[in-house]
């Protein structure tokens, strides 16, 4: 790892205008290694003054960043992704840190990133615009793609490299400088992506990272340099963020949270279902928006479904996620743990069974660990199968149809992903046709965000228009100009 500042203790700086400067916010939060409690940093809580330092670097460079030939920026981004594979390995064990996932799930974020890296690196194509001659007669039109200003990323702690990166290369390749709020509970991991991109020949100030939460945010919101914000996040603070930004007149994209439906049918593969099932459910410890927390089995395999998945689920190793062989890591904090413990006591006073419980699961007696954990007996209207636990809490529905498991998926407040196993194309055609979501996976446990497809979810798992990733981003990150023209 470079002399840079991501493996600092100590209290971390800011990135603005190419250098590492301390914040002026006074206060600070403690950045943990989740499998061990250790505190590792402390994440200052930056203010207005520091967010304008940060958006006026942007400003200042921005003319200047936008003239840069679209075949310069785009060479900036092939030396991206060189670099970001040759410290992909250093970059998943900063992921591991701190976010606690294995180092397996940290370098497949990774992957999932360098993709976005490699698609913005087709700038000179993505970015063209379209012409049609003799709209009239001698006239002719044109509509160009123009950048937009200083646009800004909010972003989550569950992926602290995969997020951050959906954002940024693909705004700066389209013309626009960017300031990057990061998660105050994974902020290490964007330090270090700044760094390479500098590295990789970016100017000072196109990129730029204020750490700080809540009122860090409110003052880029409230910024009048500020043109665009992109967040990703829970669903309460994206409706905030997306009424915030829209009254400041900004253009806004929030992704919300999700309660994710899997549907398991009778002719599915029941052991290859199961794997994928618990990848999905118990990965990350329940930490992803495509997460299936909700899983609906069909009458006629519930019971052969359950026994193959308890028994697998028990026998998930759970540890530090640096340490080989371990298939689950810790939650992000002692606080966000107790909140899950709160919905396995929810769950039973509803009066769900709990036939695996993740409080008694043998675990590592340091860090912020607890097993997965099991619900059956569980009605659509309980809290645990309607809201989002963010953990490895697994509500189990049974349904006596494939339309009454889609029925459920589409009277969720969410909509951000279901899946389905089945070997029959009908049942998965009718799904892909009437489920109302945004990422749909059959035979997939998670329908994971591929760069060059727009990602997003329905309903009150997303606020606003264009979706992450893909066209959708080009649209988001740029403007579009019509010039109709007649020489006489
Ligand atoms: P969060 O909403 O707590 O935080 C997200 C960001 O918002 C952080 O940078 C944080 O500092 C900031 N923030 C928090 N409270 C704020 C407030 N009151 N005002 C302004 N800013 C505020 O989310 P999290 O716990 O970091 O991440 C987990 C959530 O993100 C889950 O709900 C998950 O489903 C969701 N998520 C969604 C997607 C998606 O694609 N839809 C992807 C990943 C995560």
């Amino acid at each position: 790892m470079s002399s840079g500042q991501a493996v600092a203790t100590e209290r971390l700086r800011n990135y603005i205008g190419g250098e590492w400067v301390d914040a002026s916010g006074s206060g600070s939060l403690p950045l943990y290694n989740p499998a061990t409690a250790e505190v590792i940093g402390a994440v200052p809580l930056s203010d207005a003054s520091d967010v304008d330092r940060a958006v006026q670097a942007a400003a200042a460079v921005y003319e200047e960043w936008r003239d840069t030939s679209v075949f310069h920026r785009a060479r900036i981004m092939f030396k991206y992704k060189e670099l970001l594979e040759q410290h992909k390995e250093e970059l998943a064990r900063l992921i591991t840190k701190e976010h606690g996932k294995t180092l397996d799930e940290a370098r497949a974020e990774l992957v999932r990133g360098i993709e976005v890296v490699e698609f913005a690196t087709g700038a000179p194509t993505l970015l063209q615009g379209r012409t049609l001659e003799q709209v009239g007669r001698g006239v002719d039109v044109e509509m160009y793609r123009q950048p937009l200003g200083v646009c800004v990323g909010i972003t989550p702690y569950n992926f602290p490299g995969m997020i951050p990166m959906w954002m940024f290369p693909l705004a700066i390749v389209a013309g626009n400088t960017f300031v990057l709020k990061p998660s105050e509970r994974t902020p290490l991991t964007s330090m270090r992506l700044a760094e390479l991109l500098a590295e990789a020949g970016l100017p000072p100030g196109v990129l730029n990272l204020v750490h700080g939460g809540r009122e860090t945010v409110e003052a880029l919101l409230a910024h009048r340099d500020v043109q665009a914000v992109s967040f990703v996040g829970s669903a309460a603070v994206a409706e905030i963020i997306y009424r915030t930004a829209a009254a400041h007149g900004k253009r806004v994209q929030a992704l919300a949270g999700a309660k994710n439906h899997m549907i398991v049918l009778p002719d599915a593969d029941l052991d290859f279902a199961v794997e994928a099932i618990v990848g999905s459910a118990f990965g990350s410890a329940g930490q992803r928006c495509m997460a299936g927390s909700v899983l609906v089995a069909q009458d006629d395999v519930a019971d052969r479904l359950l026994e193959k998945l308890v028994a697998r689920s028990e026998r998930l190793r759970i540890g530090p996620g640096d340490e080989p062989g371990v298939e689950m890591g810790p939650l992000i904090r002692d606080e966000h743990r107790e909140r899950v413990k709160s919905y396995i006591e929810i769950g039973q006073s509803e009066g769900a069974e709990l036939i695996v419980d993740g409080r008694k699961a043998s675990l590592p007696d340091r860090g912020f660990f607890l097993g997965p954990t099991i619900f059956t007996g569980v009605d659509p209207d309980m809290r645990i199968a309607r809201e989002e636990i963010f953990g490895p809490v697994l509500s189990t529905v049974r349904v006596k149809t494939i339309e009454e498991g889609i029925e459920l998926i589409n009277r969720s407040q969410y909509g951000n992903g279901a899946v389905l196993f089945t070997r029959s194309g009908a049942a998965a055609r009718a799904f892909r046709r009437y489920a109302k979501a945004g990422m749909l996976g059959v035979n997939i446990g998670v329908p994971a965000p591929v760069a060059v497809f727009p990602f997003a979810g329905w309903r009150g798992s997303f606020y606003g228009d264009l979706h992450a990733n893909g066209e959708d981003a080009i649209n988001f990150y740029t403007e579009r100009k019509v010039v109709t023209s007649r020489w006489v």
